[in-house]
């Protein structure tokens, strides 16, 4: 593993664990977490080094946020949006849009969200039922968004909304200040990932100018598509191979540490061995494969969109049964939460509905392996 996942791991050991059990106990926003990661130059990691970034790409992303998700899927999660967003900016922001959200970032610690699911269109949500009228120079727009991950702490949300141009959309910066933008904070009550916000967001009457816009008028589904596409779906991939991977960590010491009377351990049955081997094999492949993804996806390779799909279904699933598994390791102390795995379990289930979804991608993967067209 390269540098940025060996300095991800001793960074989460340091700012993350000490928070990652009462991020999920209280539901709480791993502000802590969030001020060390712009102190050691985390949140910056993928914007350009003319900006006073590091200017990192696809696989530097995918290595933080393993890193982290081996400690605290919440924070690797909030994370890896942060970082999709920045990305936005990067290839299609204009230079005063760049320049303003990206020296917030570098020298304020400031961070990014995505605000593009809804109600409606739910895990489509490149297809937006937000309006946007057009007066001169300036944007009204009134929707409302339906989970928002690090709602009211991030300083930036992207927003997906209709263009001029029929039928097409584009991708806007609201800053966290702006008039008529709201968060439903109480409706945020998700079964894991709970420490990440992921609220609705209220736009009412929120108006912009058009410095605002990501990109050329109507660029918002080239955006989605070529950009945050890889690196949102390679970051999930990310996310849960590192839950996978922590569930390993968790049940093989669980089960190496529990003695019964006669002084064996659980590691001495060899039901256990065979369950300990199935989520390590598990949790290794998602990990390689979202390795491999991102490597692809980073040199443009013609196999990258089909392996980056395969590596984040993959992932997603993998977590799922590695929690499984492991909740039978843990026995009863697992089920008395004396251990985290039902924790893990918890946020792990947030991976098959993320959008695009678990299931949505298999119909996408299985198009771009026979060339049919994607959505
Ligand atoms: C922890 C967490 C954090 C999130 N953070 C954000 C965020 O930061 N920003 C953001 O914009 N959104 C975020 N979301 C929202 C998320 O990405 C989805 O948009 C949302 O979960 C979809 O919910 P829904 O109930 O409307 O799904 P629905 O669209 O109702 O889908 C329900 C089920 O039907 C399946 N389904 C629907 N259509 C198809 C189809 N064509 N083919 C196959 N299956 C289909 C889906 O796979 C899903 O399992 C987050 C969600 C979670 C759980």
């Amino acid at each position: 593993m390269n540098q940025v996942y060996q300095e991800g791991k001793v960074f989460a050991k340091s700012y993350i664990e000490p928070f990652t059990e009462r991020t999920d106990a209280e539901s709480r926003f791993p502000e802590e977490s969030f001020k060390a990661l712009a102190e050691h130059g985390f949140l910056k990691l993928l914007v350009p080094e003319a900006y006073g970034g590091s200017g990192k790409g696809l696989e530097a992303h995918a290595e933080a946020c393993l890193a982290f998700a081996e400690t605290c899927a919440t924070t690797a999660l909030c994370y890896m949006m942060h970082n999709v967003a920045v990305m936005c900016l990067v290839t299609h922001g204009s230079e005063e849009l760049k320049k303003r959200v990206f020296a917030d970032i570098v020298e304020n610690g400031k961070f990014m969200a995505l605000a593009y699911s809804e109600f409606g269109t739910g895990t489509h949500f490149y297809i937006t039922e937000t309006t946007a009228e057009v007066n001169g120079e300036y944007t009204t727009f009134n929707g409302k968004k339906s989970m928002v991950t690090s709602a009211s702490y991030a300083s930036y949300y992207l927003v997906l909304a209709p263009s001029a141009e029929e039928g097409k959309i584009n991708n806007w910066v609201f800053p966290l200040a702006s008039e008529g933008l709201s968060f439903g904070l109480s409706e945020w009550n998700g079964l894991g990932m709970r420490g990440n916000s992921s609220c609705p967001v209220n736009i009412d009457h929120v108006t912009l100018d058009s410095t605002h816009r990501i990109g050329a008028e109507g660029s918002g589904q080239e955006q989605v598509f070529n950009v945050v596409a890889p690196f949102f779906i390679t970051g999930l991939g990310a996310i849960y191979s590192g839950t996978a991977m922590h569930i390993f960590e968790i049940a093989s010491g669980h089960a190496s540490g529990r003695k019964y009377p006669d002084g064996r351990t659980l590691s001495n049955i060899e039901t256990i061995q065979i369950h300990i081997g199935s989520i390590y094999k598990q949790a290794s492949a998602a990990k390689a494969l979202t390795m491999e993804a991102a490597r692809a996806g980073a040199n443009g390779e013609a196999d990258a969109l089909a392996k980056i799909l395969s590596a984040r279904i993959f992932a997603s699933e993998a977590a799922i049964e590695c929690g499984r598994l492991a909740m039978r390791v843990g026995g009863g102390k697992a089920y008395n939460k004396a251990l985290p795995l039902e924790r893990l379990l918890r946020d792990a289930y947030a991976g098959q509905i993320m959008a695009p979804s678990a299931d949505v991608l298999t119909v996408w993967l299985g198009k771009a392996l026979t060339g049919q067209m994607i959505p």
